[in-house]
């Protein structure tokens, strides 16, 4: 089983458009299962046609943790005061005892090792939830979403992957695909680690191409081959032969180059991918999936 994920150094170039449309294609030659990992606004669903409703299932995960002050141990030392990175510790200065800050706490547990007194616990807290659902496309979602303001994206990650994994496993799946966070963060880390294949999704901007530069080397480091997506290529011709260049100094190959296409952001309202939105857009994909095989 082979795992291909969708990758851009920075939001907004299209990545999820490109998965959507890319999951079709590769579902009509092969059984395919695909994750949903980029936590923080997991869309990929969406772009695929599934509201809430139509998830089969959906747990709550306890992958976070913080600091809790077991307050009769205290003796007030005020060691872990300056331990914390995050400034999540305050002093309450009428019970001379330390105060966690439940929304800067990070659970890094830096606190609880400085405290002589074995005074502070960390304490598991639910900090997402993962959805698994079926596409009328005939293939499996799992997605995650992280709650507002917690942390520990890296881990939700990891859980999405694993569950996509045990249900890729049951249906004899040849192939996962997941759409990654964008950036080059915690969730885009654990989303590309063990990957076989990255399809970086960029566009003809400056801030695309040093964002792209930035996430190659994080690809580079996992010694992942990849291959890159220039999307709304012809917005600026100038900037693209850029990218080109950049490519082609770097050794990387081109997938594919799609236009800038109203029925993209018409596909996306009607919650379709562009592949079923418009067939035109049918081509353009098998090209990008026939470069790739190569
Ligand atoms: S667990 Fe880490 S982040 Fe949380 S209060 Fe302690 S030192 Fe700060
Ligand atoms: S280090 Fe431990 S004992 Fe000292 S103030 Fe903090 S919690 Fe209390």
């Amino acid at each position: 089983m082979k795992t291909i994920t969708i990758f851009s150094g920075k939001g907004g170039t299209g990545k999820t458009t490109v998965s959507s449309s890319l999951a079709v294609m590769l579902a009509r030659e092969k059984k395919i299962v695909v994750a949903d990992c980029d936590v923080d606004a997991p869309n990929l669903g969406l772009s695929l046609g599934l509201r809430e409703k139509d998830y089969s299932s959906s747990v709550k995960i306890r992958a976070s943790e913080k600091a809790d002050l077991i307050e009769k141990k205290c003796n007030g030392c005020r060691k872990c005061l300056n331990s914390c990175s995050f400034n999540a510790i305050k002093w309450n200065n009428n019970k001379n005892i330390p105060v966690f800050d439940e929304l800067l706490c990070e659970g890094c547990g830096t606190c609880k090792i400085v405290c002589p007194e074995n005074a502070i616990r960390l304490r598991k807290v639910e900090n997402a939830e993962i959805s698994i659902g079926k596409t009328k496309y005939g293939f499996s979602i799992v997605s995650g979403q992280l709650k507002m303001g917690e942390s520990g994206s890296g881990r939700i990650v990891m859980e999405v992957k694993r569950r996509a994994n045990e249900i890729a496993r049951k249906q004899n799946a040849e192939l996962i695909l997941i759409d990654s966070a964008a950036g080059i963060g915690c969730p885009v880390i654990a989303s590309l680690n063990g990957s076989d294949y990255v399809i970086a999704v960029t566009e003809p901007t400056p801030s695309a191409l040093s964002d792209l530069e930035r996430g190659l080397k994080v690809v580079n480091h996992f010694n992942i081959p990849f291959g890159l997506v220039i999307n709304r290529h012809d917005l600026n011709k100038e900037f693209t032969k850029k990218i080109e260049d950049f490519a082609i100094k770097n050794k990387i190959k081109i997938l594919g180059k799609i236009p800038y296409d109203k029925d993209f952001v018409r596909a996306l309202v009607e919650l379709k991918p562009a592949v079923i939105y418009n067939k035109k857009f049918e081509k353009l994909f098998l090209g990008i999936l026939k470069r790739f095989k190569k």
